[in-house]
């Protein structure tokens, strides 16, 4: 058995079995087939467009977009990844401004004081010039250079 879909003159769809496509087109010719809605005997076969994905597995459906790591904040909409960067780098230099204490020149002799369990092991912060900061990445001292904008150093 195989199914036609069906259209009558006066635009009714509906399904049809037959034996075979010319099973079909015998019944069309004698006038056996009608309309189950109007019996109108004027019967087109339509194509089944429908019936060629029958059994075909279902679409695949659109991946879950994965959680972002970091929720963009509403200050954040419509800038650009740049924009938001120097947004975060921002962020990054305030919290690190608030738990350093800024021994301001003494940051040399402050961070080998500290090296060497001189004095109170703590975060700071100051200024170095390139040189003393080559002496102490030498001496085995970690520090960090930070490109912190001038007004930021005061
Ligand atoms: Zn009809």
């Amino acid at each position: 058995m195989i199914v036609f879909d069906l259209l009558c003159a006066t635009g009714h769809r509906f399904e049809g079995w037959f034996g075979s496509a010319a099973d079909f087109a015998d019944q069309k010719d004698r006038h056996l087939l009608s309309c189950p809605s109007c019996g109108s005997a004027k019967i087109e076969r339509v194509p089944s467009a429908s019936r060629v994905n029958l059994g075909a597995p279902e679409p695949k459906k659109p991946a879950v977009p994965a959680t972002p790591v970091a929720e963009p904040t509403p200050e954040m909409e419509g800038k650009d990844p740049f924009a938001i960067a120097q947004m975060l780098y921002s962020r990054m230099l305030d919290e690190l401004l608030t738990k350093t204490e800024d021994v301001g020149k003494q940051f040399p002799a402050e961070a080998r004081k500290i090296f060497y369990e001189e004095a109170p092991a703590r975060a700071i912060r100051g200024q170095a010039t390139p040189e003393e900061h080559d002496e102490l990445l030498d001496e085995g001292i970690p520090v960090a250079r930070l490109p912190l904008p001038p007004t930021r150093l005061n």
